[in-house]
């Protein structure tokens, strides 16, 4: 076989394994994210509110996020965006004593007065988002505006917890919790709620969420080589699923969040559950040292 032969039949084994993978976790397991706590809400404004928090708090192990938010969302009720919207900005009762790793109640109240008052003042985030997007081939720059703008629509007190509420993505990091957050909004398919939509959402400029997991396996899947779990590395993973799915570049992480959440890829080197993985014929830690990326296949032809 020749060489752009062999880089075209490396990058169909790759879609064909991704596809099978993300046929076994269609529609399964929405208990196992904290996507699970905006479908819990029937309202989109409701639906906009919970995803944000449920996703800037998803850090740390599962069960501990997932029992975080229960206390969190608990004080909000039934509606938590008419909450918001009526509330007058003081202590929330059954949030003086939350703490979810370094993240205190009292943050948390700083982070919802600012969406509080970004609802206030544009109706919704999702508004406040599109309005600092000039467009661009990645939602890396609007996504600073927006965190930008939320910290300074409230200038109150700053600390540790709030400044991981709000991280910077000019700083390098991947922001995983924040694209998250935009697949969430972004994307129609499965689970995710598909509530920004139309102008420039546009469903390529969409990042693969990046955390150790994730990255871990993509260096076995050769997405990327990078080293640390970060922006770059996000981007080059990114560019090469868009190889193979350039209108949805990251419908592939549902899938791939699975093995690492699920802990169907450990990482360990028992690597107990390679015999029934969906990747297994073309992931580099069960058949062989790290190559080329798929990326660079393509650049080199
Ligand atoms: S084949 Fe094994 S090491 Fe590779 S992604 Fe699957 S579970 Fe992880």
């Amino acid at each position: 076989m020749g060489a752009r032969a062999k880089r075209v039949s490396d990058l169909s084994a790759l879609r064909e394994r991704l596809e099978a993978l993300r046929a076994e976790w269609r529609g399964r397991r929405l208990d196992s994210d904290p996507l699970a706590f905006p479908h819990r809400y029937a309202d989109p404004a409701d639906r906009e509110v919970v995803a944000f928090l449920s996703s800037s708090l998803a850090f740390g192990r599962v069960a501990s996020i997932h029992a975080s938010l229960e206390r969190l969302l608990s004080p909000l009720g039934p509606h938590p965006a008419a909450f918001l919207d009526a509330w007058n900005g003081g202590p929330i009762a059954g949030l003086g004593r939350f703490v979810h790793r370094w993240v205190t109640g009292r943050d948390v109240e700083e982070f919802l007065r600012m969406v509080k008052r970004a609802r206030h003042a544009h109706g919704s985030l999702g508004a406040l988002f599109a309005k600092g997007d000039s467009g661009g081939e990645d939602f890396v720059a609007p996504l600073g505006l927006f965190l930008r703008n939320l910290r300074e629509i409230s200038p109150g007190p700053d600390s540790r917890g709030l400044r991981f509420l709000l991280p910077s993505p000019s700083s390098g990091s991947a922001c995983k919790r924040q694209h998250l957050f935009l697949r969430w909004m972004v994307r129609t398919d499965g689970f995710d709620l598909g509530l920004w939509t139309g102008g420039r959402f546009s469903p390529a400029r969409r990042l693969l969420p990046m955390d150790t997991h994730v990255h871990r396996i993509s260096r076995y899947l050769g997405l990327t080589r990078r080293p640390s779990a970060d922006l770059a590395a996000s981007r080059e993973a990114t560019a090469a699923l868009r190889l193979l799915d350039p209108e949805d570049p990251v419908g592939y992480d549902w899938a791939l969040s699975r093995l690492g959440i699920l802990a169907e890829c450990t990482g360990s080197p028992a690597r107990r559950h390679c015999e029934r993985c969906a990747v297994a014929p073309v992931c580099r830690e069960r058949i062989g040292p790290p190559r080329r990326t798929a990326r660079e296949k393509v650049m080199t032809t």
